[in-house]
C-alpha cells in the first residue's frame, strides 16, 4: 500500500504527500522510506518537473519513526545487527542528503531542483529531519501543532541527520537545549528557534510553498554547511568561544543524567565530534553513535516501555472485552483535600462534569481554588487563556451538599485515610445516586475489599489509586477488590483514559503495586544508614544508577510522620505476623525529634527558611556513626536496584501484578524506576536472570531476605529464559 503519493500539477511543480493508510497519524518505516526516495528520484530526473513541495494528506504532517521497526533493530538484523544498523542509518543519509542537494552539480552549486516542506501540522522526529533536509519549511499557523525532535524521551536521540543539522543550524548551544530535553515547540517558537523559516495561514500552506519553489533561484537551495567557508554557529569545539560552551554542556548534561543513559552522552558526542568535521563526515559519525545507542539494551528497552506498551495500556490493552463505552460523563469527587481537588481539576481540564464534596464550603472553596491556582499559573506562563480557565472552573461544582450528586456515573472517593470515615461517605453518597454508578476509592493503603463492604454492590466498587500531585504525575494504579465486576474495571479505565493518564490494573493486596515496591527501595536506603554507610554514598549511589530521588529524599518527600504511622499500622494489622524491617528505630528517631521531612523544614536533609535543600542533617551520623569501612558504590547501587526489582517479581507471583508491561511502565511513571532500564522486570532481563540470582543469593548472606531471590526468577535463570522472552507483550493471565 502507497505511503507516499507524487503529483504533478499544470507548472511542473510536484507535490509528495504523506498519507500511511490506516492511520491517524504518519510514521516513518523503511517502506515509506523506500518509497519518498523513488519520489525524489523522480522529481530529480524528469525534466518536465521544476521542484517539489513534501506535505501531508493528514492534519499533521508526523509522528516519527515507526518505533515498533526501530526497537526491533538489534534484533531483527541477525548476524551483524551493529553493520545492519548502521547501513540503514546511512541509507536514510543519503536519501535525505539528497533532497538536501537536489539533484545540484556539488562543485557549482548549480542546477539543482527546489524542494520545500509544507507542513500542516505536527512534526516530530523524523518528520522535522525530512523537512530540515528541505530547502525551505513551510508550517501552518493552526494552533495546537507542535514540532521538534523529542527522541531523547525515549532513549534515541535524533539519528535521521537531526542532530547533524540542528547543530549546523541553531549552533551547539540551542540544539542541545532543545535536543537534550525532547522539547516540541509551537510553529511561532519553532520559527524563532530558526528551524521552520515561514509560518502561514493554514489554507495558503501549498500555494505559499509552491510559490516559493516556483521562484527559487540556485542560490537559495544552498545549505550554508555546503557553501566554501561556513563557520559553524557559536563556533566549533575547538574553537575559542565553542569550547568554553562545550565544557558547559558536557557538566550540564551530567548534572541532569548523571551518566545513567547512553542517549543524551551520544548526543553531545556527535555535537562534538560533528563539530569539527565536514558536513557528510558529521553524518556518518552521527550514525555510529547512532547505531551505538541503537545496540545498547537500554534503548530498546525504553522504546518498548516508555513508548510501545505504556501505549497499549492507554489504548486498553487490559480492558475488559465486550463491556461498551463506559465513558464519564459526570463525576462525584469526595473530600476536597490535596487528592481530590487534583482529582477535580485533571477530570474538570478533560471537559468533565465534576462534583466536589467536603465537610464545608469552606474546605471545597479551598479544593476549587486549587485547581484556579493551577489554571492561573498556566495563564500567566501562556500554556492557557482566561476562557479556558474560566470552562474548566465552571465545569467545577463545589458544595458540601451530597445532593449535588444526583445524576454521577462515577465516584471517586479521597476522604481521609480511615475506614469509618470512608465508609460513611460511601454510604450518603450511595443514598443520592441511581444503582448504575460506580464506587471508588483512592485509598493508598486499604484493602479494597474491605472498602467495598460499606457499599450496596461490591461489584460496582473499585479503587482508583492517584499519585501525587495529581496533575503531575501520569500513572494511576486502578485495583480490583475481591468483588469487583467488569464494568468498573472498564469505567475505571475509560475514566483514566479520559484524563489522559497511563493506567496499570492491579489486584488488591497491601500497598497495592508502586507503594510495595517503592517502600523496600526506601528500607534499604535506612537500614544502609543504620549500618553506618555513610548517607552521601547512599544518595549519590541511588542517582548514579538513575533514581530521580535518593532514598533519603524521597522519605522527606512523602513525609515521615507519615512513614511512622504507616509502619504502625502495619504493625498492627499484621500483629504476629509482622517481620521488622530494621528500619523502625531510623524513622522513630526522626519521628521523635520532630523532624517531619520537607513540610517541617527538617528531615534526614537539613533546609533554609526558604525550604530548600541543603545537605544531610548532622543527627544521623550522631544517632548512627559511620562505619570505618564503607561499602563499594556498586554493592549500594545492587542493594538498592534488586530490594525494588526483587519486589516486583513477588508482586508478580503474588498475582498482585498481572502483566509485566503493567509493571514495567507503572514503576516507571509511578516512582522513577530508572528509566533507562525500562522498568524492574526489564533491568531484570539486562542483567541477566542468572546474574540477578547470583547477585540476590551474595546479598541476602550478607544483608537478608530481602535478596533471597524470588522463585520466578530462578525458574526463569534455571530456564536460561528472561521476562519479556517468557511472558512476551501478553499479560501473566494469558501467557
Ligand atoms: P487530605 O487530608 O488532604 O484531604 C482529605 C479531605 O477529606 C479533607 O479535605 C477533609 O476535609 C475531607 N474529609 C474528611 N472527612 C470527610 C467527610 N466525612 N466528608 C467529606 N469530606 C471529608 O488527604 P489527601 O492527601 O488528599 O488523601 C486523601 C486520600 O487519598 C486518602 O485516602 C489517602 O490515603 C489517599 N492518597 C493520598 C496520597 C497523597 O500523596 N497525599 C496519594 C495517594 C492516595
Amino acid at each position: 500500500m502507497a505511503e507516499f503519493h507524487l503529483n504533478v500539477d499544470e507548472d511542473g511543480i510536484a507535490t509528495i504527500t504523506w498519507n500511511v493508510p490506516e492511520k491517524a497519524m504518519n510514521v516513518m518505516s523503511s517502506q515509506g522510506l523506500a518509497e519518498l526516495d523513488a519520489h525524489i528520484d523522480t522529481v530529480l530526473g524528469d525534466d518536465n518537473i521544476k521542484g517539489a513541495v513534501i506535505t501531508s494528506a493528514k492534519p499533521d504532517f508526523a509522528g516519527g519513526m515507526d518505533l515498533k521497526e526501530l526497537g526491533a533493530a538489534r534484533v531483527s538484523a541477525r548476524d551483524n545487527p551493529a553493520q545492519a544498523i548502521f547501513d540503514n542509518v546511512m541509507h536514510g543519509h543519503r536519501i535525505l542528503r539528497k533532497i538536501e542537494r537536489g539533484g545540484m552539480d556539488p562543485k557549482t552549486l548549480k542546477g539543482g531542483k527546489p524542494i520545500a516542506a509544507a507542513l500542516p501540522g505536527t512534526a516530530a522526529g523524523i518528520g522535522i529531519e525530512v523537512a530540515l533536509a528541505c530547502h525551505r519549511v513551510f508550517a501552518s499557523d493552526r494552533p495546537g501543532p507542535q514540532f521538534g525532535l523529542p527522541e531523547i524521551l525515549v532513549g534515541i536521540f535524533p539519528g535521521g541527520g537531526g542532530t547533524v543539522r540542528m547543530l549546523h543550524k541553531v549552533g551547539m548551544v540551542n540544539a542541545m537545549q532543545l535536543l537534550s530535553q525532547g522539547k516540541m515547540l509551537s510553529a511561532d517558537k519553532a520559527a524563532k528557534a530558526g528551524y521552520l523559516d515561514e509560518v502561514v495561514p493554514a489554507d495558503d500552506l501549498i500555494s505559499r510553498a509552491k510559490d516559493w519553489v516556483r521562484g527559487a533561484s540556485d542560490a537559495d537551495i544552498v545549505k550554508p554547511w555546503d557553501k566554501k567557508g561556513f563557520k559553524l554557529p557559536g563556533g566549533h569545539a575547538y574553537h575559542p568561544a565553542g569550547m568554553m560552551n562545550y565544557v558547559g554542556a558536557a557538566a550540564m548534561l551530567h548534572g541532569q543524567t548523571k551518566g545513567a543513559y547512553p542517549a543524551p552522552k551520544a548526543l553531545l558526542a556527535v555535537m562534538y565530534e560533528a563539530s569539527l568535521v565536514p558536513f557528510d563526515a558529521a553524518l556518518e559519525i552521527e550514525a555510529r553513535w547512532m547505531t551505538s545507542v541503537m545496540m545498547d539494551p537500554s534503548s530498546a528497552a525504553m522504546i518498548k516501555s516508555l513508548f510501545i506498551n505504556k501505549q497499549a495500556l492507554e489504548k486498553g490493552a487490559n480492558r475488559p472485552a465486550g463491556v461498551p463505552d463506559m465513558r464519564v460523563q459526570k463525576l462525584g469527587v469526595l473530600g476536597a483535600g490535596l487528592m481530590g481537588a487534583g482529582i477535580a481539576h485533571v477530570s474538570a481540564k478533560a471537559g468533565i462534569e465534576v462534583v466536589l464534596i467536603d465537610q464545608s464550603q469552606e474546605a471545597v472553596d479551598k479544593g476549587k481554588a486549587y485547581s484556579e491556582a493551577i489554571l492561573d499559573k498556566a495563564v500567566a506562563r501562556g500554556r492557557s487563556t482566561d476562557e479556558k480557565k474560566a470552562a474548566v472552573l465552571d465545569r467545577i461544582t463545589a458544595t458540601a451538599d451530597y445532593a449535588a450528586l444526583k445524576g454521577c456515573d462515577l465516584v471517586v472517593e479521597a476522604v481521609f485515610e480511615d475506614v469509618g470515615v470512608k465508609a460513611d461517605v460511601t454510604k450518603l453518597a450511595e443514598a443520592q445516586l441511581g444503582e448504575g454508578v460506580i464506587l471508588a476509592t483512592n485509598t493508598s493503603t486499604l484493602p479494597i475489599t474491605d472498602l467495598a463492604k460499606a457499599s450496596r454492590d461490591a461489584g460496582r466498587f473499585i479503587g482508583i489509586h492517584f499519585f501525587s500531585p495529581v496533575e503531575k504525575m501520569a500513572l494511576v494504579e486502578i485495583i480490583k477488590g475481591g468483588d469487583t465486576g467488569n464494568e468498573a474495571v472498564a469505567k475505571a479505565l475509560d475514566f483514566v483514559r479520559q484524563i489522559r493518564k497511563t493506567p496499570i490494573v492491579v489486584n488488591d493486596a497491601r500497598f497495592f503495586y508502586a507503594n510495595r515496591c517503592i517502600v523496600p527501595y526506601m528500607n534499604e536506603g535506612l537500614r544502609m544508614l543504620r549500618e553506618g554507610v555513610n548517607p552521601v554514598l547512599i544518595e549519590n549511589a541511588a542517582k548514579q544508577m538513575g533514581m530521580p530521588l535518593g532514598p533519603l529524599q524521597l522519605g522527606d518527600e512523602t513525609a515521615i510522620d507519615l512513614a511512622y504511622r504507616i509502619g504502625k499500622a502495619t504493625q498492627a494489622a499484621m500483629a504476629d505476623a509482622y517481620q521488622p524491617t530494621g528500619t523502625e528505630e531510623v524513622v522513630e528517631y526522626l519521628y521523635e525529634a520532630g523532624r517531619y521531612g520537607k513540610k517541617t523544614n527538617a528531615g534526614y536533609y537539613d533546609y533554609d527558611e526558604a525550604g530548600k535543600r541543603q545537605g544531610i542533617w548532622r543527627g544521623l551520623s550522631e544517632k548512627f556513626p559511620r562505619a570505618e569501612d564503607q561499602p563499594d558504590v556498586q554493592e549500594v547501587i545492587n542493594r538498592l536496584a534488586l530490594s525494588q526489582s526483587f519486589e516486583a517479581v513477588r508482586a508478580l507471583e503474588d498475582d498482585v501484578l498481572l502483566d509485566i508491561r503493567e509493571g514495567d511502565v507503572g514503576a516507571i511513571l509511578g516512582w522513577g524506576f530508572m528509566p533507562w532500564s525500562g522498568g524492574p522486570f526489564s533491568y531484570l532481563d539486562i542483567l541477566g536472570a542468572g546474574e540477578a540470582v547470583r547477585l540476590g543469593e551474595e546479598l541476602a548472606t550478607k544483608h537478608g531476605a530481602t535478596f533471597e531471590p524470588p522463585k520466578l526468577l530462578r525458574d526463569i535463570a534455571a530456564a536460561g529464559d528472561g521476562f519479556y522472552a517468557r511472558f512476551g507483550s501478553q499479560s501473566k493471565a494469558a501467557a
